[in-house]
C-alpha cells in the first residue's frame, strides 16, 4: 500500500541537474568545474543530487559544515570533499580520517592544520579562502599580506586552490566586483605557482575573467537562474504538485482562510490543497501566489496555513479540479524564481525550504 495518492508530490529531475552541471562546465571551460551541494543539495535531496554529478563527471563537490561532509564521504568515497565552513578547532582528525578537504578560513587554520599533517606524515589537501570584500568568511587583508610576505607558512600543504567568494555577483555593473577581482588577481600574484577560484552560478556568466581554475556553482545547477533580468540559461530541476483535499463552493461577501483576509464579491469556489508554510511554502506567499492546472493559471486566495493552501478555482471548468487531482504548484511555468519574487526572497531560500512531508519523486539516469 502506498500513501503517496494522499500527499503532495515534489518531483526532482536529476537528468536537469546534470544537464545543468554539463551546461555550465561547458561555459567554464577549461576551468574545472565543482558542484555545490551545501544545505542538501540545497533541498533537493544530496543523497541523489551528488551521485548523478559523479556519474556526469563530477569531482569535487563542496558543502558548508563537517557534518555534511561526512555524509558525503560516506555516499561518494571517491571524490574530493571541501567544507566551506573552515578547520574548527578539535576536527582536524576527522577531516584527516575521512579524507576531507579544509577550507582554510584564517592563519590559525592553516597553522592547525600544518600541524595535524606534520604528526601524521600526510600532506594535507586544503583550499585557502582569502576575504576580497564580503567580510564574511576568508583571510582578511592583514592576514593575507602576511602570507603574501611569507609563503612557508604554507609549507608542507597541498594547497589545491586560493578561492575568494564575491558579494554581487548577480548585479553585474556592481562596482564591487571589479574590486574584488583586481584584489583577487593581486591575492594570487602574491601566491606564485597557485590555482585560484572565484566564481560561483552567477560569476561564471560574467565573463572569462572570472573562471581562474575552478568554478563552483550551486543555484545554477538546481534551475535558479544565475542571470537575474536575462532568460535562464538553465533547465527546471524541481516540480511541486499539491493536492487538492477539497472543492468548495463559496457564497459572495464569504471570507476564505485565516484572518478572513480575503473576500468573495461573487459566488466563487475554492481549491484546498495539502500543503502550508510547514512544507516550506511560505507564508509570504499568502494571497500573492499563483497554481496552475491544465494550463489555467489560479491565484491563491486567503492566507496560506501550516498544512493547507487555498485558490480561487472559480474560473475553471467545471469538472476540472477534483479532490485527490493534483494542481502544480512549483515548476515550469511558476518557477522557484517566480515564487521568490512574489515572497520577497530569493530562488535559495524556496529550494532550501523544501519540506520533508512531500512524497519526493525522483526522475532521470540514478533516479
Ligand atoms: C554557496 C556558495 C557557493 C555557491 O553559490 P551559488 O550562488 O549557489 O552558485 C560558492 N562558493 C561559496 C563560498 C559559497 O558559500
Amino acid at each position: 500500500m502506498t500513501t503517496e495518492a494522499a500527499s503532495s508530490i515534489l518531483t526532482i529531475d536529476l537528468d536537469a541537474v546534470a544537464d545543468n552541471w554539463r551546461r555550465l562546465r561547458d561555459a567554464a571551460a577549461p576551468a574545472v568545474c565543482a558542484a555545490v551541494v551545501k544545505a542538501d543539495a540545497y533541498g533537493l535531496g544530496i543523497d541523489k543530487v551528488a551521485p548523478a554529478l559523479a556519474d556526469v563527471g563530477c569531482a569535487l563537490f563542496f558543502v558548508a559544515t563537517l557534518d555534511e561532509g561526512l555524509r558525503l564521504r560516506a555516499l561518494l568515497p571517491q571524490v574530493d570533499v571541501a567544507v566551506l565552513g573552515g578547520l574548527l578547532p578539535g576536527t582536524a582528525p576527522i577531516f584527516l580520517r575521512d579524507r576531507l578537504i579544509p577550507v582554510l578560513n584564517d592563519l590559525g587554520q592553516v597553522e592547525r592544520w600544518r600541524g595535524e599533517c606534520a604528526k601524521t606524515g600526510q600532506a594535507g589537501a586544503a583550499i585557502l579562502h582569502i576575504d576580497t570584500g564580503m567580510n564574511r568568511l576568508g583571510l582578511d587583508p592583514r592576514e593575507a599580506e602576511r602570507l603574501a610576505l611569507d609563503a612557508t607558512l604554507l609549507d608542507g600543504l597541498d594547497i589545491r586552490y586560493v578561492m575568494t567568494h564575491m558579494a554581487c555577483a548577480d548585479t553585474p555593473s556592481d562596482p564591487l566586483n571589479e574590486i574584488q577581482l583586481a584584489r583577487f588577481k593581486a591575492a594570487l600574484a602574491a601566491l606564485p605557482g597557485l590555482k585560484g577560484s572565484l566564481a560561483a552560478s552567477s560569476a561564471i556568466f560574467l565573463g572569462r575573467d572570472c573562471h581562474f581554475d575552478l568554478v563552483r556553482p550551486g543555484a545554477a545547477l538546481y534551475g535558479i537562474n544565475p542571470t537575474p533580468g536575462k532568460p535562464n540559461p538553465m533547465r527546471q530541476t524541481v516540480r511541486l504538485e499539491g493536492r487538492v483535499l477539497q472543492v468548495r463552493y463559496v457564497d459572495s461577501g464569504e471570507a476564505v482562510g485565516y484572518g478572513a483576509s480575503r473576500r468573495f464579491d461573487r459566488p466563487g469556489k475554492i481549491a484546498t490543497i495539502a500543503t502550508g508554510y510547514a512544507d516550506g511554502y511560505l507564508r509570504s506567499l499568502s494571497n500573492g501566489s499563483l497554481a496552475h492546472l491544465a494550463g489555467h493559471r489560479v491565484p491563491m486566495m486567503g492566507r496560506v496555513s501550516m498544512d493547507l493552501l487555498t485558490f480561487d478555482v472559480t474560473d475553471l471548468p467545471e469538472g476540472l479540479v477534483i479532490p485527490g487531482g493534483l494542481v502544480e504548484l512549483l515548476g515550469e511555468q511558476y518557477t522557484p524564481d517566480d515564487a521568490a519574487r512574489d515572497a520577497g526572497t530569493i530562488g535559495y531560500e524556496i529550494l532550501t525550504s523544501l519540506g520533508q512531508r512531500y512524497a519526493r519523486r525522483y526522475i532521470g539516469a540514478g533516479a
